[in-house]
């Protein structure tokens, strides 16, 4: 890949001044663009003021979602150094939604090089706040100008950057969750484990509804039975049940976590019983009631870790482990939000620095 085109603005933004900064609603100076054409590859990698695109209306990614995205944060730590957390297995993960959305792949480890240019160059974006961060959201779009359903012959893609507080401002807050019984995220053979634009578009009503009932978050069930538990809207799901860490297996309609996975690997270093496994909502409802589920929790890079305190099923409301936060879910959320702070030991080379 060629060397990255850097083009400083002239015209540098006033730093959003609020405490706490709300989420994903600001953005920095500057952004990555690359570009993508049949029988070249990527190319034209650059760093340029951050800014709109002309787009002509007839573009494939406005009719057909050919879209994919991904979502991870920078650190500052508190010698004012910067750090990603396991930014190659973003891209190595944009890649499988790619193969799945006939969108070309992309270099891992040039991505990696290219965020580390752009947050360089937008340290200053990076918040000093508590528990704030810069959110980093890469993204393809397919950009062919014609109205007729086949793969795009030209991409963009873009990396933009978000400083951004606390997912949850009041910090490690239990939260309520419905468990959905008519609308299905995804299906097995379906775009599940991508993150593709289209199934958070598809989510939304069932959100919304919830959200009507009191309720944050849906619990998405299996799209053939709807029976077996799957995961939050952007969060993966974890129990504890009797003492074992239980979560649902992946088998393609379940998005593969980064944080589900750093998390399944602290609790197996820790010597926890951990089981990947089919669950079914009978068995949340029936454990939750009986009192051998002892936590529930949500994992994903916005809010790290997230306690259930509520649940509701078929209008039926039950709390979780007396509603409050469980004492696993605690120690999980200060072991990997301490790593990716770097107050806590990276024993697993989880954490790369951008700068100090
Ligand atoms: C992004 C996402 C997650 C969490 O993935 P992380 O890599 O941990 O951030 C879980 N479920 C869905 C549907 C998501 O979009």
């Amino acid at each position: 890949m060629e060397n990255i085109r850097i083009e400083l603005t002239s015209a540098p933004k006033a730093k959003p001044n609020i405490d706490p900064l709300p989420f994903g609603k600001y953005f920095s100076d500057h952004m990555f663009l690359m570009n993508y054409e049949e029988g070249k590859g990527w190319f034209d990698p650059r760093i340029v003021p951050y800014g709109p695109f002309s787009l002509d209306p007839s573009c494939m990614v406005f009719h057909y979602a050919q879209e994919i995205f991904e979502g991870l944060k920078a650190y500052r730590r508190a010698d004012g150094s910067i750090w990603l957390f396991r930014p190659a297995d973003n891209f190595r993960r944009m890649n499988d939604s790619a193969r799945r959305m006939c969108i070309p792949e992309v270099d891992v480890d040039f991505c990696v090089e290219a965020l580390k240019k752009l947050v360089a160059i937008e340290r200053d974006w990076v918040p000093t706040q508590e528990a704030a961060s810069l959110y980093i959201r890469p993204f393809i779009i397919a950009t062919d100008c014609t109205v007729g359903v086949h793969a795009s012959k030209t991409y963009i893609f873009c990396i933009i950057l978000s400083p951004s507080g606390n997912y949850y401002p009041e910090g490690l807050d239990p939260v309520k969750i419905a468990i959905e019984d008519e609308d299905v995220r995804a299906v097995r053979g379906g775009t599940g484990f991508t993150k593709c634009g289209g199934n958070y578009a598809a989510s939304i009503r069932a959100g919304e509804r919830a959200a009507g009932r009191g309720y944050s978050q849906v619990l998405w069930l299996d799209g053939v039975h709807r029976k077996y538990i799957e995961e939050v809207g952007s969060m993966n799901i974890m129990f504890k049940i009797d003492g074992t860490v239980v979560t649902p297996v992946l088998q393609g309609s379940v998005l593969p976590g980064i944080t589900r996975r750093s998390i399944l690997e602290v609790c197996r270093d820790w010597g926890l019983s951990v089981e990947e496994r089919l669950i079914s909502v009978d068995e949340v409802i029936e454990t939750a009631e009986n009192g051998h589920m002892e936590e529930m929790w949500g994992t994903g890079t916005a809010a790290v870790v997230s306690p259930v305190g509520q649940i509701e099923y078929e209008g039926k409301s039950l709390k979780i482990g007396g509603g409050g936060i469980g004492e696993l879910t605690q120690k999980l959320y200060d072991e990997l939000t301490g790593i990716q702070w770097g107050t806590r030991p990276d024993t697993r080379g989880w954490t790369v620095k951008v700068c100090d």
